[in-house]
């Protein structure tokens, strides 16, 4: 497995995983135009993607997805909700929102998340042969206790660290806006984002990636800070990053592979 985050902040959001042999997306935020070019920094193509899974909604998140569909060929797979409110989708195949799926050879498992679109989720795509995992949460107000168990076992974590509570009530957004943002279905803040990577680190954790900085409200070395400070005596023995808004960031990827599948990936089993 190997994961790029190709961007991500309130301008656009889309990570890139090869997995067993599949290319997906996690969410498309960016025009076919602006995800070719940051493909190509990678070495791909729109047309080596098979599919994309989109989180929400969104336009940072699905703005992309129709037109790669329509172009490339690439199945779309969101839930129900998110089709419903994206309208037309080509290629599009729904799933209930806490369903595990088969993306090609990948496994797809998802958790609702609370954020203020229709059926929002966050996703841990897996390997059935190797075993290595790889979540990732954007857009949620708060951490749900069912995210523990799906996110249990990670080697990959890109994380959703919104914003610094100071900066956020020191910013120029109007207080309805800053209300939004920090409500229970708005965005992660730093220390809340910390506090979940505490919880679901493990020593096989080998890297967690800060996403969906906000420009405003957040910088790197502060986001930074914040986690490695929360972090401090914890399990945690990986590498942390921050995403950037403007390019890729990656690969990440196991340094293990777990011989051995956990028997929930047998085939029969899927939601
Ligand atoms: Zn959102
Ligand atoms: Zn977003």
């Amino acid at each position: 497995m190997r994961v790029w985050v190709l961007g991500s902040g309130s301008r656009g959001n889309a990570v890139l995983i090869e997995c067993a042999g599949t290319r997906l997306l996690v969410d498309c935020g960016f025009s076919p135009r602006a995800l070719a070019g940051r493909l190509a920094a990678i070495g791909f193509a729109p047309s080596d993607v098979h599919a994309v899974v989109l989180t929400h909604e969104h336009q940072d998140h699905a703005k992309g997805a129709a037109a790669g569909a329509a172009r490339f060929g690439w199945r779309v797979h969101a839930t129900e909700g998110t089709l419903r409110a994206l309208g037309a989708v080509p290629n599009a195949e729904s799933f209930p929102a806490g369903a595990t799926v088969a993306v090609g050879h990948a496994v797809v498992e998802t958790v609702r998340v609370p954020h203020d679109a229709a059926q929002p989720v966050a996703v841990v795509v897996s390997d059935p042969a190797g075993g290595a995992r790889c979540g990732v949460a954007f857009d949620l107000g708060h951490v749900p206790a069912a995210m523990l168990p799906c996110f249990r076992d990670l080697d990959v974590l890109v994380l959703e660290a919104n914003h610094d509570p100071d900066l956020l009530a020191a910013g120029p957004y109007p207080p309805s806006v800053r209300a939004r943002i920090a409500s229970r279905v708005g965005h992660l803040s730093n220390p809340e984002a910390a506090r979940a990577i505490r919880a679901f680190a493990h020593r096989g954790l080998r890297h967690v990636v800060l996403a969906h900085l906000s420009e405003t409200s957040n910088a790197p070395a502060v986001a930074l800070a914040t986690v490695r400070g929360v972090l401090e005596g914890s399990r945690f023995r990986g590498a942390l990053h921050a995403a950037p808004p403007d390019g890729p960031i990656g690969p990440f990827a196991p340094v293990r592979t777990r011989v051995g599948a956990p028997a929930q990936f047998e085939l029969g089993l899927f939601a």
